[in-house]
């Protein structure tokens, strides 16, 4: 058997350099093992050790976690629909047909050619990214692929935003791709925020890793439009989940996206995310709570709050709980203002630096 010295001689020899990584076949950190510096052991385990099994959690390291509700959900949802395919059945079996017995036993058939027309738009609209066409969006979506372990690179395309922020991910047959609405290359105007698309292109990449878009899910989910309550909380547990990806895949982009999607491309920079995400524990009464049970997406305070409270799950029902919003932080102590001396903003103690 081999010693590990004598394997990492072998793997310097063969170009594999002290940063080379066997889990991904590539050179450069990989988040999946752990804090940078977390150890040699782990990035030059020999070949009869098998690699490090990272855990699945809220955190930046290891890998992405599934929202605690989702599965349940799920699990609600599909016996609902599979209720709703057999009693559609055994309606067409005794020859009462109407609009809503045709569309659950055409289901199938609907799903697969919803699917089908949705990748052909883009297969012949948008522009597909690649080495030279968004190279920047291509790359971001190659390294969420091999963050998450995924065997198969999604495609990407990019299509005309008109203004509009928004990105998806969908599928047809055995192919996967995103489409990422043009706008959000352009965050931050001139100042650019990659980080924040690197987060929306791990939040979408995240959806097919968790496997939101194959066609039986789908199936099994037919009825959640008819579902209002239960069908958008199973969606807003699948957009936890795929933030919580998102968050795996770049962090510090986290902020930057929701600002983003608060404030727009441009004046993102005016929104204050603690500020935003400290107002989630503090709007209450039901309106609240049932804006939320209604909406698709977790509602952006919520979503917010939940990105920066990582010791837990995003909240589905009840509005996050915590420590009281968090004072404004306090200006260091500047030297005493001298009459005849004022200081320009940003200087003068008691205001935030400019
Ligand atoms: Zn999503």
């Amino acid at each position: 058997m081999q010693s590990e010295d004598q394997w990492a001689d072998q793997s310097r020899q063969q170009g594999r350099g002290p940063g080379w990584n066997p889990v991904t076949g590539m050179a450069g950190w990989d988040p999946r093992l752990g804090p940078p510096g977390w150890g040699p052991q782990q990035a030059f385990s020999p070949p009869h050790i098998p690699p490090y099994q990272p855990t699945r959690g809220l955190s930046p390291w290891g890998m992405p976690a599934r929202h605690s509700w989702e599965i349940p959900l799920l699990i609600v949802v599909i016996l609902a629909t599979v209720s709703g395919y057999l009693i559609a059945l055994l309606f067409l079996l005794v020859g009462a047909v109407n609009y809503y017995v045709l569309l659950l036993i055409l289901a199938p058939l609907l799903l697969w050619f919803g699917r089908g027309t949705n990748y052909s738009m883009q297969r012949l609209n948008a522009v597909k990214m690649s080495p030279t066409q968004f190279p920047e969006g291509y790359r971001m979506v190659v390294e969420a692929a091999a963050r998450f372990g995924m065997a198969t690179v999604p495609d990407a395309y990019v299509v005309l935003g008109n203004g509009q922020i928004n990105a998806f991910a969908s599928g047809h047959g055995f192919r996967r791709y995103v489409v990422v609405y043009s706008d959000l290359f352009e965050i931050g105007g001139q100042a650019r925020d990659p980080d924040a698309l690197a987060f929306i292109i791990g939040h979408e990449v995240g959806h097919i890793a968790a496997g939101h878009v194959s066609y039986w899910r789908q199936l099994g989910m037919f009825l959640v439009p008819f579902l209002p309550i239960i069908g958008n909380s199973l969606i807003r547990a699948q957009e936890y989940t795929a933030d919580n990806h998102g968050f795996c895949n770049r962090h510090l982009g986290a902020p930057g996206a929701m600002k983003t999607l608060a404030g727009g491309k441009y004046l993102n920079s005016l929104v204050d995310f603690d500020e935003m995400a400290d107002r989630a524990p503090q709007d209450k009464g039901f309106f609240v709570w049932m804006v939320n049970a209604m909406s698709s997406h977790p509602v952006l305070t919520w979503r917010m709050w939940a990105l920066r409270d990582r010791s837990r799950h995003g909240r589905m029902f009840l509005r996050p709980s915590g420590p009281p919003a968090a004072p404004p932080p306090m200006p260091p102590a500047g030297p005493p203002v001298q009459m005849g001396s004022y200081p320009g903003y940003g200087e003068l103690p008691g205001l935030p630096p400019r």
